[in-house]
């Protein structure tokens, strides 16, 4: 899998995400904002695609090929335990953060009373879907249950079905791997096979990523503009979310590398760079996974066995930007609307958030039913998440791109403790 090329291609997507806004506001000026949505934003929605058709296929065979090259199924629920360990304990962490940001800044407290229904005007259509949604989820554990494809046809025909597709491939790559190497080859040399072509797939993609964040970038100015006015309203709110979402980037992460990894904070933060422009651009950690495996495995140096099970299950039950930003705006909305939070609550708020994070999909707005769904138990009204909506996609963009570095953080730690145990033969 080689990239031939001369500019890096953080700074090509960079050039790209820089020509998309300038071509935004221009368009903006000129009044041709139709022009950008009918011309120019529907092939940024082809690019997204592409990177959703090679996400399912690449998480399916990748995954297999990592659990038949492991030594044995120990080495695989050790693995699984740990990666879902540390997952949960940046999750809190992340939940802290936000938290202590939304405690200490009180921004809601400054919210002018009178915005508030021109804020929730907008965005009811939203608010009521993400509620009827929460009414269907059958609770915050029911994720277990539905981890399980009745029919894995079904489950690889839907690109949120992520967690069902990790498990039937880990399940069939345990068989696989149990029945032995004499018996298993001939899926070894086709998954081998196959995941070589879908890594060429995935290069043909990327290589348009440039001209694909043009056109969202584009089409994201166009569609925002009317919305900016609300960035006053919702200001300090907007800097608490993008404070928490920062510090995890900067300080949070670089402090996880440096201890508990041999990588320095240096090479780590230029590699994942690309990464996190994809993810800012596009809002998705799915769609953003394609890249992320292939930066985590070429230019981090991830074992595929490493990559290939915690950067997918990342995707789906990994959100730290997206769990630091619920709590803030869960408080937020409580401040607005002169609720005051109990500490049995705070506590809620902090339980529901981790557990909830585990089901929230990798797309554009993925965290909202999540989102009315932690407001519900601790009684504050769903429909309060109408006043956050019209300024979410710019942050939903930054908690994207914390999302997917969360994810990479967590990939190196537990390939170090593995490369560590096998070097001295623990494993
Ligand atoms: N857009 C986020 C992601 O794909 C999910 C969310 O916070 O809404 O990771």
């Amino acid at each position: 899998m080689k990239r031939k090329k001369r500019v890096p291609l953080y700074l090509q997507i960079l050039i790209g995400m820089i020509a998309g806004i300038i071509a935004g506001l221009v368009a903006l000026e000129l009044n041709g904002g139709s022009f950008i949505v009918n011309w120019i934003k529907p092939w940024g929605d082809i690019f997204i695609r592409l990177l959703q058709l090679v996400a399912v296929p690449l998480v399916f065979v990748s995954l297999i090929k990592g659990v038949i090259g492991l030594k044995d199924i120990g080495t695989l629920s050790q693995l699984g335990v740990k990666t879902i360990g540390i997952y949960i304990l940046t999750t809190f962490f992340a939940i802290l953060i936000g938290l202590s940001l939304a405690l200490f800044i009180k921004p809601g407290d400054v919210l002018d009373y009178s915005m508030v229904d021109i804020l929730e005007e907008g965005y009811q259509g939203t608010v009521a879907q993400a509620i009827a949604a929460t009414q269907e989820a059958k609770g915050p554990l029911s994720f277990l249950y539905e981890v399980i494809p009745d029919n894995i046809f079904s489950a690889l025909s839907n690109n949120r079905c992520m967690l069902q597709i990790i498990f039937f491939a880990l399940f069939f790559g345990i068989a696989a791997l149990s029945v032995g190497k004499e018996r298993n080859k001939a899926v070894v040399k086709l998954v081998d096979s196959i995941y070589d072509i879908i890594l060429k797939m995935i290069d043909y993609v990327i290589s348009v990523a440039p001209a694909g964040v043009f056109a969202l970038m584009a089409g994201l100015i166009v569609s925002f503009s009317g919305d900016i006015k609300l960035f006053g309203a919702l200001g300090l709110y907007a800097v608490t979310v993008v404070a928490g979402l920062l510090f995890l980037i900067f300080v949070f992460y670089p402090v996880l590398i440096k201890l508990f990894t041999k990588t320095s904070v240096k090479r780590f933060l230029k590699n994942i760079y690309p990464v996190q422009l994809l993810a800012f651009s596009t809002s998705s950690s799915a769609a953003t996974l394609p890249l992320t495996m292939e930066v985590a495995e070429k230019d981090m140096r991830i074992s595929n066995e490493t990559a290939s099970f915690v950067l997918p299950v990342g995707v789906t039950i990994n959100m730290d930007g997206t769990s630091c930003f619920q709590t803030i705006s869960v408080i937020f909305i409580a401040q607005v609307l002169g609720l005051e939070l109990t500490f049995a609550q705070l506590l809620t708020i902090i339980l529901m958030t981790t557990i909830s994070s585990i089901g929230t999909p990798g797309v554009p707005g993925g965290s909202y039913v999540i989102l009315a769904m932690v407001l519900t138990s601790v009684g504050i009204p769903a429909e309060g998440m109408a006043l956050i909506l019209g300024i979410d996609r710019p942050l939903d963009m930054l908690r994207t791109s914390v999302n997917v570095t969360g994810d990479v953080t967590v990939a190196l730690m537990v390939d170090k403790n593995r490369e560590e145990k096998e070097r001295l033969g623990v494993d």
